[in-house]
């Protein structure tokens, strides 16, 4: 034996006493059951496992508000889910459209790219969201036979919310509709067959408020039949929703599934139906535009426009000389609250989604946020913030 034992610090050394406060743009908190549900495996393909798939697909048929059976997971971040989307329903010449407004909806279209497409992309100018009408143009006059789009694009905090409209355009030219719901899936509507959604990707970490690495496809008929009718075999095995569909819908098996992580998910998805959409969408929405007004009396300015604005995940724009790092950094060390820079954006970004939206992790963030910044010689109105977010709050009366 030449390589010898090396020197391992116990996870005790090395997390902090105290669970930082998740409060950046994923992954976000979890609840105890989902904590606990993770910390169990059980068999794979017995019978506790089939009875937890069936009502993972039937939950998600009330979260995705689908009636397609086509619900399929992944052992994977949300991009395994992404690419689990583009690559069945994309291969060598399709026509893609690809609507960019930032680094994920950007990823959906480098993925199309890969898996053969033949990609046009739609632009959008920084800090806007997309005009339906504008993709009716291009639609009318590329012909794609798949549109992809996120309903969130998280990078740059901008909210798509136009979506049903483009699903109307959508299916008016038989195009099939790839929507990326990671951040906002649970956090606000979506309403997959109303909208004529052909394939929605989640992931575990952000709106659903589980753990990463455990992401779910719902794919409708119409992308069920496409992917049917697929006469070569698709390069990606682990990613092929037909071969992935034995273990979703016939309990056999396909890759030994991500069990602990499905039980999280499960949970997950339990708490959401317990819940019900509307009473969680109106708690997403409270705590969002509570945190968003106090973040502007504490004196500062919101990067996108109210009608463009995420909910699920506010970008803050810096005040001249100070950089994202080293808020983010000092807000850890000095307030163990986590929250996140951006991919180029001159932002901060703080996450409301799922366990992020609960009123003591406001105000937790709230006071350490405009702390840091004051710590950091950018006076802000750290009174009025906390002021404003109780007055909101109770304005609201969540
Ligand atoms: C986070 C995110 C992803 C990617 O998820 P990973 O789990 O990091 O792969 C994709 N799309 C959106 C909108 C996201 O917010």
């Amino acid at each position: 034996m030449n390589i010898i034992v090396p020197q391992i610090d116990s996870l005790n050394n090395i997390l902090p006493e105290e669970p930082l406060l998740m409060m950046g743009a994923g992954p976000v908190p979890i609840p105890q059951a989902v904590a606990n549900a993770n910390s169990i495996v059980i068999n794979h393909l017995g019978k506790s496992m089939k009875k937890i798939v069936h009502q993972i697909k039937s939950m998600a048929g009330y979260i995705f508000q689908t009636n397609t059976p086509w619900v399929v997971g992944v052992a994977g971040p949300g991009s395994a889910a992404m690419e689990m989307a583009v690559a069945n329903l994309v291969w060598k010449n399709t026509s893609v459209l690809s609507i960019c407004n930032g680094f994920f909806s950007s990823r959906l279209a480098e993925m199309a790219v890969r898996a053969g497409g033949i990609v046009n992309k739609v632009i959008i100018a920084e800090k806007n969201s997309v005009i339906a009408k504008d993709i009716r143009d291009q639609v009318e006059k590329l012909r794609p036979t798949v549109i992809t789009i996120v309903q969130g694009e998280t990078s740059t905090t901008t909210y798509n919310h136009q979506l049903a409209e483009i699903g109307k355009i959508a299916n008016e030219f038989n195009c099939y509709l790839i929507v990326d719901a990671v951040c906002t899936l649970s956090t606000m509507p979506l309403y997959m067959d109303e909208w004529h959604i052909d394939a929605v990707i989640t992931g575990g970490q952000k709106g659903l408020s589980s753990i990463p690495g455990v992401s779910l496809v719902a794919f409708s008929e119409k992308a069920w039949d496409r992917i049917n009718s697929r006469q070569d075999l698709m390069p990606q095995w682990t990613l092929d929703a037909k071969l992935a569909s034995n273990f979703w819908h016939k309990n056999s098996y396909h890759y030994t599934a991500p069990v602990s992580g499905l039980l999280a998910l499960h949970e997950a998805m339990r708490l959401i139906c317990d819940e019900t959409l509307p009473v969680r969408f109106r708690r997403h929405l409270t705590c969002s535009k509570a945190l968003q007004s106090a973040i502007t009396s504490l004196g500062l300015e919101l990067y996108i426009q109210e009608e463009d604005r995420l909910n699920s995940v506010i970008g803050i724009s810096l005040p001249e000389n100070l950089e994202s790092t080293a808020i983010c950094e000092h807000i850890s060390n000095k307030y163990r609250v986590e929250i996140a820079g951006s991919f180029g954006s001159p932002i901060v970004r703080i996450g409301q989604m799922g366990e992020q939206c609960r009123v003591h992790n406001l105000f937790r963030t709230i006071h350490a946020f405009g702390s840091t910044f004051n710590d950091l010689g950018v006076k802000l109105d750290v009174p009025a913030g906390m002021a404003e977010l109780e007055n909101s709050l109770q304005r609201s009366n969540l």
